[in-house]
């Protein structure tokens, strides 16, 4: 029989229901991939056996029961059912662990399930496990993880983008074919694009942010990550929609046309014809390594070729993007971040008066990036530069959201951008300079400002290693962005890229190569 573990979502689905494949045997392949990568890879911090095979043996039985009803039953089932996926280590599984990459969290156990949790246990998905993260998901490498970094399946020496980081190796490397990450200035597009896969950050308010660990809250989105949109489609229809407990998620419906994105190649490639689609100029920016850069022109090409109208934008308050969201993300970080106080959560330190205590606790738990951003967005908080910087990164914030909906205004269907400047860079390149670390996510990071919809694909390699294409569109038209993303993989669907593996995927399953924390030491990049 065919590897499951090679298979998408939709695949294994099709392998169910013509009954071939039980969610018991793709579950069983998925863990043993996870477990013999995570050595080289270190992409979860967790993964539960136990828990997932009896949610496995649960999916199977509702699959025989579908199949004792007959064919319209069968046909009724949810295409996630009996699917592996993975979570990032910040959605909360009742009774489970939930780190957010910090030590501040470790031996905390969830008492509740997220509401995206509920959403994938009420398909029948299975979770397999709960994967790495830059700390409370700052960062743009995956080495802010208090847990060691994640290595990316393409080059075990380089990094797989994050904060998402280790969802998308885990996807990148065959371990699953879907996995849950938030986005909250890039962190599901930007791994996507440094592992090869397709990474969705939808609307601002689709998905409930209920039961997820806040970074920043008026930035932060849920989203998918997977090996095709189609895939993608599918996990943002099972986790989306109007959810009480979160005010801000939206009651807008949730398109039916994500369930099953099912046209075939020749469809998906027509419905290109006559989408006008903007080239902002501001995102081909200084710095941007050459080979990304005329991958992301070629996939515009064939874009073009295939009959899609690009013509060229402008988005002028790009440059200020990043210096604003450094002020925003901060202040909304140190608000949320103040609940970790020794008390409430996980290990403490309780041999002083309450202040000591407070300091020690957080002294000891969190990790060098989060006391950055913490002072950063006290100060920008505080009396006297609130209205300095706060508030006026919130005007920018209306000018950077201003520049989309003219846009939108002149009719565009969508953005087509690079989503990062770069590919996979090597680990510790970036730490000691956080500002060039920022930089990654300067295509990314105007699309949470703005609260729109983006998702990375893959369109090639440069030097080796993935680029990712970028859509980015008006809210709640995820799915005409899913539908561009399907259009181009229909376009490159001979591409010789498109049949390459991950470079280190071979490697990574061998049990002599050294650990992600073992490279990093060596490299002198960690203390
Ligand atoms: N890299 C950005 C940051 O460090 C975005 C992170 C994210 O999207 N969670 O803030």
């Amino acid at each position: 029989m065919t590897d499951s573990t090679r298979l998408s979502a939709h695949e294994v689905a099709a392998h169910f229901r013509t009954g071939d494949l039980s969610s018991r045997d793709a579950t069983t392949a998925a863990i043993e991939a996870a477990e013999r990568g995570n050595r080289a890879l270190n992409a979860w911090l967790s993964i539960d056996r136990e828990r997932a095979l009896a949610e496995a043996d649960a999916a199977d039985a509702r699959l025989r029961a579908a199949h004792a009803s007959g064919a319209a039953a069968v046909g009724a089932l949810h295409p996630l059912l009996g699917v592996p996926v993975a979570l990032k280590d910040l959605v909360s599984i009742k009774g489970g662990q939930c780190t957010a990459g910090s030590r501040i969290l470790e031996g905390y156990r969830a008492p509740y399930d997220a509401h995206v949790t509920e959403r994938l246990r009420a398909v029948g998905a299975v979770i397999v496990g709960k994967t790495n993260m830059d700390e409370f998901a700052m960062g743009s490498s995956t080495e802010h993880s208090a847990f060691g970094p994640t290595a990316n399946p393409w080059d075990l020496e380089r990094v797989p983008g994050g904060s998402s980081g280790g969802s998308a190796a885990a996807v990148a490397a065959y371990h699953v074919p879907l996995a849950i990450g938030t986005d909250t200035g890039g962190s599901i597009r930007q791994p996507a694009a440094l592992t090869g896969i397709v990474g969705m950050k939808p609307t601002y308010g689709r998905v409930s942010r209920y039961g997820i660990v806040a970074f920043a809250s008026s930035l932060d989105q849920i989203g998918p990550f997977a090996r095709d949109a189609q895939d993608a489609a599918a996990l943002l229809h099972a986790v989306a929609g109007r959810d009480e407990r979160d005010s801000t998620s939206a009651p807008v419906p949730v398109p039916d046309g994500l369930l099953h994105l099912t046209a075939s190649d020749d469809e998906a490639a027509a419905g290109l014809r006559g989408k006008r689609l903007g080239l902002p100029k501001e995102y081909f920016v200084a710095g941007m390594e050459p080979g990304t850069e005329a991958r992301v022109r070629a996939a515009v090409g064939a874009l073009e070729a295939a009959g899609a109208i690009v013509e060229e934008v402008s988005l002028p308050h790009t440059d200020y993007g990043l210096a604003a969201y450094y002020i925003v993300a901060p202040a909304e970080a140190s608000a949320n971040l103040a609940r970790y106080d020794g008390i409430r959560y996980g290990p403490a330190a309780r041999d002083g008066d309450i202040l000591a205590n407070y300091l020690a606790t957080r002294g000891a738990g969190f990790g060098d990036e989060v006391k950055r951003r913490i002072m950063l967005g006290t100060y920008a908080l505080s009396a006297g530069y609130y209205d300095a910087f706060y508030v006026k990164a919130q005007k920018v914030r209306t000018l950077i959201k201003g520049d989309f909906d003219a846009v939108w205004a002149a009719g565009f269907d969508a953005i087509v951008a690079p989503t990062s400047p770069g590919v996979a860079f090597r680990f510790g390149a970036k730490m000691d300079d956080p500002v060039a670390m920022y930089l990654n996510d300067a295509c990314t990071l105007p699309v949470n400002m703005a609260g729109l919809p983006g998702v990375s694909i893959p369109c090639g390699l440069a030097d080796g290693l993935p680029v990712g294409l970028q859509f980015i569109g008006a809210p709640w038209t995820e799915l005409g962005l899913l539908e561009l993303a399907r259009g181009y993989e229909a376009l490159t669907e001979d591409a010789e890229w498109r049949a390459l593996e991950p470079t280190d995927l071979a490697l990574s399953l061998d049990p002599a190569v050294p650990t992600p924390v073992e490279r990093t030491a060596v490299a002198g990049t960690r203390a």
